[in-house]
């Protein structure tokens, strides 16, 4: 009874408002046979740092007040990962008085034995935060090194050789046998956990490196040192969830896994590369995404501009810009809000991203011959209201959809040019006649990504004035402009998360006489900016002005030398 008052009041002395539901909180841990200490943690009711030091002070354990940085080689040998990480006990030092290990939970006695029996040296107990210890035993150890210790040690042999009739896909199943399964599935719950969108696992001459790609950006994945022993095991396992052909490692495959995270699908999209040094295999993770015009971050003039366009009955409204730009994300956000039952919606994809409920998605498949033309070739033929083509990559999708357009469908679709007017110059250069694409192209819109700072640990900005004069930023808001540093929370990097920027080019009665008569783009240019057009580096100032961005990332993304790949 006395542990749990002094724990009570000690959450009190750390911000706990709900003394009550604290102390039931730690009566029902203690009859359970729980950790107390992780039962005040996961309420959540207290400020960590604070509870776990008046723990420490209690208890007369010297609180670890300098920064940790993984684990030294050596101590992680004598400290084994399985240890480790079921304890949460984490290696710190070792010298003539004994080795330092940092701990949170002090009244863990299993913790304590595990490590008594295992070490054969004095053990001087620290204390320190869990948020610290968690992250550093991830760094020291990597993810999933318990498994992978495990797996080395033989324990579940049986279990490699890999079964695909016993497949669950459902990655909160707690396994507690060690297996490649398990392994294979900690790596996917810790990019779903860290909001990545892919994970590359890629072979190297004597490494397997795993990748994540957060906000845009890849992250090297801490891994278990020799995890290259695993790689055929892991890349198998993967290919398997995939349904692909395990035994064939010569050519690219592509396949889909369907997951299950806490109740919740994740579709994951599959994609093997035979390179040099072995096979390779990328995924992404497709989450089942809500398309809603507050996540695309439009002001107020842009989304009315944007809600005229989707009002209207018929016309082909285009979306500019590189691979990655989030055009898809854009095109799924209009056919969301376009998506009730008086309308038939149709689409033609390569691949279908994302599985819209009440629309008709077509995957191309060029082996059988459904292509992008063919495909919305039948589709105009099944009385659809909208239609969306992934991409005019050539004049005969172009036409068809020009026909559509001018047959009462509206069109959506892709094209791969820098800004909004380039898709002008773009379809000409297909071939498509000048009239027909001044009247049926309703708008251009060219869109671009930037990197959205860090709330916590943003700061002033110190740029030159001459510099933010040089690439046209409007100096009286100066004062406004903020830039990265970087904390815990978002990695370091000073980022957290993206946000779209937008130059929205509306085809007004001038742009279509200029660009039938042929106008140049400077001029045509000109005269969309005229009639309203905002030029993407300049509604990129406005994030900026916003806080939202920094100054470098509008220029790295409206740069004009943008490496686009013409095909
Ligand atoms: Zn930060």
């Amino acid at each position: 009874m006395e542990l749990i008052g002094t724990l009570t009041e000690l959450a009190k002395a750390s911000g706990c408002a709900d003394l009550a539901g604290c102390r039931s909180i730690v009566q029902a841990a203690a009859e359970e046979q729980r950790s107390l200490i992780y039962s005040v943690l996961d309420s959540k009711l207290v400020d960590e740092t604070v509870f776990l030091k008046g723990v420490s002070r209690w208890l007369e354990i010297p609180w670890w007040s300098e920064p940790i940085i993984g684990v030294p080689g050596p101590l992680r040998e004598k400290v084994p990962a399985k240890t480790a990480l079921r304890y949460h006990v984490l290696p710190l030092q070792e010298d003539e008085d004994g080795i330092s290990i940092a701990f949170y939970d002090p009244f863990d006695l299993l913790a304590r034995q595990a490590l008594a029996s295992s070490l054969h040296q004095r053990i001087i107990y620290v204390m320190s935060t869990r948020t610290q210890i968690v992250k550093a035993l991830r760094q020291g150890y990597g993810v999933g090194a318990e498994t992978f210790e495990a797996i080395l040690e033989g324990r579940s042999e049986e279990e490699l050789g890999l079964d695909a009739e016993q497949e669950t896909n459902v990655l909160d199943l707690d396994d507690s046998e060690a297996s490649v399964v398990k392994f294979v599935n900690q790596i996917l719950r810790e990019a779903l956990e860290q909001r990545a969108t892919d994970i590359h696992i890629e072979p190297l001459q004597d490494d397997l490196q795993i990748r994540y790609r957060i906000d845009g950006v890849l992250h090297d994945v801490p891994v278990p040192p020799n995890i290259k022993v695993l790689q055929a095991s892991v890349i198998s396992r993967l290919k398997i969830m995939a349904q692909l052909d395990i035994a064939e490692r010569r050519l690219p495959q592509d396949g889909r896994i369907n997951l299950e995270l806490d109740g919740q699908a994740i579709d994951v999209r599959v994609a093997t590369i035979p390179s040099v040094t072995g096979e390779s295999i990328s995924l992404r993770l497709l989450g089942q995404e809500k398309f809603t015009f507050d996540r695309l971050g439009l002001d107020k003039q842009l989304q009315l501009r944007i809600r005229q366009l989707l009002a209207l009955p018929n016309g082909i409204v285009l979306v500019t810009g590189p691979t990655g730009c989030g055009k898809s994300t854009t095109l799924y956000t209009f056919l969301s809000s376009l998506n009730t039952k008086e309308r038939r919606i149709v689409t033609v994809e390569d691949p279908v991203e994302y599985k819209l409920s009440g629309v008709i998605q077509i995957a191309v498949k060029p082996e059988i011959n459904l292509t992008f033309a063919t495909g919305l070739r039948s589709i105009l033929r099944g009385d659809p209201n909208v239609i969306m083509v992934g991409e005019m990559r050539d004049r005969e999708t172009a036409e068809i959809a020009i026909r559509g357009a001018l047959t009462g469908h509206l069109v959506f679709s892709t094209l791969h040019t820098n800004d909004a007017i380039g898709g002008i110059t773009r379809l000409v250069d297909m071939g498509i006649e000048r009239f027909l694409v001044a009247n049926s192209v309703r708008a251009f819109i060219a869109q671009r990504l930037v990197r959205v700072l860090c709330p916590r640990c943003k700061r002033p900005a110190q740029h030159l004035k001459d510099y933010l004069k040089e690439i046209g930023f409007p100096l009286e808001h100066a004062s406004n402009v903020m830039a990265a540093a970087g904390c815990d929370q978002c990695r370091h990097t000073g980022f957290e998360g993206r946000a779209a920027i937008f130059e929205i080019c509306l085809v007004t009665p001038r742009l279509q006489d200029m660009v039938t008569q042929g106008s140049q783009e400077a001029v045509l240019h000109a005269t969309a900016i005229d009639d309203g057009m905002i030029p993407l580096r300049h509604h990129g100032w406005s994030k900026v002005i916003a806080g939202i961005t920094t100054v470098e990332e509008v220029v790295r993304v409206t740069a004009a030398d943008l490496e686009m790949v013409d095909e």
